[in-house]
């Protein structure tokens, strides 16, 4: 090829407008430059004179320096072959910038068969060569991540054949490698989920919404192990929408699994016994209750309560109360079906759910078993404690159909054996149910009852034992609806107490006694103490203190002249701040005496450190006298036990004159009953007290021993 002509124009004007330079060179050492394009300039940053014969550079020295060997081996050869040569480097402009192009050409041969000449055509190919390196990179990139990331990555067919998976997914599957992993598996569905189904239900996922997200299964790993694993994929499609593949991550969750699944045995378990809870057991109980259904059997609802529970953590402390718990909690479990249901519902309460009455008549027999456990004696750090327990028991489907009522049921039948004195069960009847409903409308009624003024105190004499002088009076409240029959203290104490309706109760009795006994003094010219009964809550959650102040306050009642009658169940909350409260009360200058002595759960410990003045020997000890001997006998004791502490004995529910004699022969001080005087009104005591004879007239005495 010569240099153009100006005829042949068009070309020229092609070849100067080309984005690239044309060139031609001689195939000598220098590559001398016989032409070069003005695509020259643009390219290299050198004008068309620069490269011309190599007048300022030579086209070499505009290759990169570690680029040379290569370009020049790349022609050399090309020409040696004849072939074109087709190579790309780098170059470095006249500003300092470094290029890509892409270098195409071939060799002209003259007759001798040597190239004499070099023609080609360079371009710019910079901004493709970048983008291919960042294609590049992204790739590399994309590798790193498929290999390192900690999730599975997985390709497989819609058969489930899988096409690729990265190191992390044959870790979580236990396989050495991706190829292991891919070996083994012929088909996903063979041995990888642990459920039926699983694969099924995971591509109709994919099929319906082209994408799963956190679809959670058990696995079965190569070593045998199941794991819980969560899986996002997607369908890959083709243009056409047709399916390629589906491709999605696997991450092992069996960690959080089993802290869920540690939340949940949490809040549905007792933390101490590690039994089912109140809601646990509603839902079993629910849910037995359909099985019953469907098969028409039977269930038995056990509620069981322990007795005087608060004494043993009282006494013994909490850490051998947790152990009780423990220990009772195992028992009861022992001696169930496993099919069957011991859960833990309060501090002291167990429900026990049994399938396997099938008839009311086995009962007993299921209760004894379950009393058994609980009262069999047992070995805690180095003491022995016995318990007893109160159980009700609710029957499906006689005694209620879902498990609220029948729970409900049940707890409302021991709740019942409780009331008859412990140790005991009840069966739920509609009667129980009845007393219940009783109950509850009784404290509608006491609520109304305080509003209409419905009540009034009656006051009865404590005596002298050994002449029958009046001591004192103890007031007994009294409740007369205005449309029934009176209520007796026995019924409507316990409400007043369960519903704290007894607080403001005890305040107006408190009230209204103080005045009383500022009538009497008054009447008869010398204080007559009046006894006031205090219930054990209200030690426990208000200020009698300041109520007992302010009474006395207000009706300026000498202190000296207000007894306050407490029970030894007042102590068990709190004995601490209890024994402070009657230290306070003690400094108020008002006495104090224990009442119903002997029934409770007497703590002699707290007996001695106890600021009272006088025991109240239960009527129970003085009303059997007569024949049996074994009661004076305890008389005795108590009496002697009092004066060793003390303090006065008073016997309470003398009703006839042996039962005087003996008060008289075991030394008691004082005495209360129907034979010295019947709770009466303020008015009908004044009467009494004044036109009383000589009390010695009206008894007939029984010759001293
Ligand atoms: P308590 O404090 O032991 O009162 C003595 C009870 O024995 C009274 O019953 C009284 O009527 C009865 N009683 C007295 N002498 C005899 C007798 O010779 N034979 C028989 N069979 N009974 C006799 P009441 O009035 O029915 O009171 C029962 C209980 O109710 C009282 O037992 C007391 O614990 C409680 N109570 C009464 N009034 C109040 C009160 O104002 N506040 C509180 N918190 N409890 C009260
Ligand atoms: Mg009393
Ligand atoms: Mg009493």
């Amino acid at each position: 090829m010569t240099r153009p002509v100006p005829g042949d124009r068009l070309l020229l004007q092609l070849i100067e407008h080309f984005d690239g330079m044309v060139y031609r060179c001689r195939n000598d050492r220098a590559w001398t430059m016989e032409f070069v394009s003005a695509g020259c300039e643009p390219l290299t940053g050198y004008s068309v004179d620069d490269l011309e014969l190599n007048r300022r550079v030579h086209i070499e020295e505009l290759i990169l320096a570690e680029d040379r060997a290569t370009v020049r081996r790349c022609i050399e050869q090309a020409l040696a072959e004849r072939s074109r040569f087709d190579v790309e480097y780098r170059i470095l402009r006249a500003d300092g910038e470094v290029r890509w192009v892409w270098d195409r050409g071939y060799g002209v041969f003259g007759n001798d068969g040597t190239a004499h000449l070099i023609e080609g055509f360079i371009q710019d190919i910079t901004t493709r060569k970048r983008n291919e390196q960042a294609l590049i990179e992204a790739e590399q990139r994309f590798r790193d991540l498929f290999d390192n990331v900690a999730e599975g990555i997985f390709q497989t067919t819609a058969e489930g054949r899988y096409l690729r998976a990265n190191p992390s997914l044959a870790r979580i599957y236990g396989f050495e490698s991706p190829a292991a992993l891919t070996a083994h598996f012929n088909l996903v569905r063979d041995g990888l989920y642990v459920d039926p189904g699983v694969r099924e239900r995971f591509v109709s996922a994919l099929e319906r919404d082209h994408q799963v997200r956190d679809f959670e299964s058990r696995v079965r790993r190569r070593d045998g192990r199941i794991i819980w694993i969560s899986e996002n994929s997607r369908a890959v499609r083709d243009g056409d929408g047709r399916l390629m593949y589906y491709e999605g991550t696997v991450e092992d969750i069996t960690e959080r699994k089993a802290y869920e699944a540690q939340i949940a045995h949490h809040a549905q378990h007792d933390p101490l016994t590690g039994l089912p809870n109140r809601e646990l057991m509603r839902d079993r109980l629910q849910q037995a209750i359909g099985v019953a259904q469907r098969h028409g059997r039977r269930l038995a609802v056990v509620f069981l309560d322990l007795d005087h529970f608060k004494d043993v953590n009282d006494t013994l402390g909490h850490v051998a109360g947790d152990a009780l718990i423990r220990r009772v909690a195992e028992r009861l479990v022992g001696c169930m079906r496993r099919s069957d249901t011991v859960a833990r519902v309060g501090g002291d309460e167990f429900v026990v759910l049994s399938t396997e009455i099938d008839k009311p008549d086995a009962i007993p027999s299921l209760v004894q078993r379950i009393l058994r456990q609980v009262v069999t004696p047992q070995q805690i750090e180095d003491r022995e404690i016995s318990v007893t327990c109160s159980i009700g028991v609710a029957l499906y489907p006689e005694h209620g159909d879902d498990a609220d009522a029948l729970l409900k049921h049940a707890d409302a039948a021991m709740y019942e054996a409780k009331r008859s004195g412990r140790n005991a069960f009840r069966v739920f009847t509609p009667e129980l149910a009845a007393a219940v409903a009783r109950r509850l409308d009784l404290v509608g009624r006491l609520r109304r009852a305080m509003a209409r003024d419905e009540f009034f105190l009656h006051f009865q004499p404590k005596v002298a034992v050994a002449d029958g002088e009046w001591l004192g009076v103890e007031a007994l409240l009294r409740w007369q609806p205005q449309d029934g029959p009176p209520v007796t203290p026995a019924e409507f104490i316990p409400a007043a107490e369960e519903s704290g309706l007894i607080v403001p109760l005890g305040d107006w009795v408190l009230q209204t006694a103080c005045r009383a006994g500022l009538a009497l003094a008054e009447r008869f010219g010398h204080p007559m103490p009046v006894s006031v009964n205090v219930s054990p809550r209200q030690f426990r959650n208000t200020d009698l203190l300041r109520s007992v102040e302010t009474a006395l306050r207000d009706t300026r009642l000498p202190p000296h002249a207000l007894d306050l009658e407490i029970t030894e169940s007042c102590v068990a909350d709190d004995p601490s701040r209890f024994l402070d409260i009657l230290r306070r009360l003690k400094a108020l200058g008002v006495s104090l005496s224990v009442d119903d002595f002997g029934t409770g759960y007497s703590s002699m410990a707290y007996l001695k450190v106890m600021p009272v003045d006088r025991l109240k020997i239960d009527r129970s000890f003085v009303c059997e006298i007569g024949g049996d001997t074994a009661d004076q006998t305890i008389l005795q004791a108590i009496t002697s036990l009092g004066h060793t502490l003390g303090l006065k004995v008073l016997a309470e529910g003398v009703e006839n004159g042996a039962q005087y004699q003996a008060v008289q022969m075991v030394g008691c001080d004082e005495a209360q009953g129907y034979l010295f005087g019947r709770p009466v009104t303020l008015e009908r005591l004044i009467e009494q007290m004044a036109g009383r004879p000589g009390l010695s007239d009206r008894l007939v005495m029984p010759p001293m021993a």
